[in-house]
């Protein structure tokens, strides 16, 4: 009776520990990303999510992601697997970000890759993350415009998306404006929507 009561107190220990911790979220920028956008996202996620987030140094993106078979790209696909393995224990999420452009297969329900398939072997994107899972990777290479402060809010949202995957979120079906909108291969689709989370994808991961 003694052990089963120090072992349930022991438990219920640890599971308000883990339940009051805030996340803990890594940031790993590539090769030459700028510092200063690497900053305003640190900030976004913390603010957008409360979590508790540590930016990584430096390091080359994966040679081994490299494709080169409509234009030079890096798989998305790899790179998260990579992500994951190297992720360091104290963290629940890492994020990788890069100016590199990367790619991933288009697949059906069945897994089969979408028709066209010299289109969809291959397909830029703006981001990919595990659902639910730890990593997820955003690249700016298809996020560019002259307009600066339109670049940041694009990089901010897909941020905010990838990290929603990787709570678990699917794609949103309540609101047009909800940041977990599949983009539908369309940068007008993240021009449209709002930086948060709708109130139904908010009551979902709290
Ligand atoms: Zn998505
Ligand atoms: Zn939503």
């Amino acid at each position: 009776m003694k052990i089963f009561l120090v072992a349930s107190i022991g438990a219920l220990i640890l599971f308000s520990c883990s339940e009051n911790r805030p996340k803990k979220i890594a940031i790993q920028p590539y090769g030459n990303f700028d510092e200063t956008l690497k900053d305003s996202v640190i900030t976004s996620i913390e603010k957008t999510y409360g979590f508790e987030v540590t930016a990584l140094p430096y390091k080359e993106i994966p040679k081994s992601a490299f494709v080169n078979i409509k234009s030079p790209r890096y798989r998305a696909d790899t790179i998260i697997h990579i992500l994951r393995r190297e992720m360091p224990e104290e963290y629940d999420h890492i994020v990788g970000l890069t100016s590199l452009d990367i790619s991933t297969t288009k697949t059906e329900d069945n897994g089969n890759t979408l028709k066209p398939q010299y289109k969809y072997e291959d397909w830029g994107i703006f981001g990919l993350g595990f659902r639910p899972g730890a990593s997820c990777v955003i690249s700016t290479f298809r996020l560019k415009t002259a307009d600066q402060q339109l670049f940041m809010e694009r990089l901010k949202k897909v941020c905010n998306h990838e990290i929603g995957h990787n709570l678990g979120l699917p794609h949103c079906e309540s609101s047009d404006k909800c940041v977990m909108k599949d983009a539908a291969e369309s940068i007008k689709t993240v021009d449209n929507v709002h930086l948060l989370l709708c109130d139904d994808c908010a009551a979902q991961i709290n």
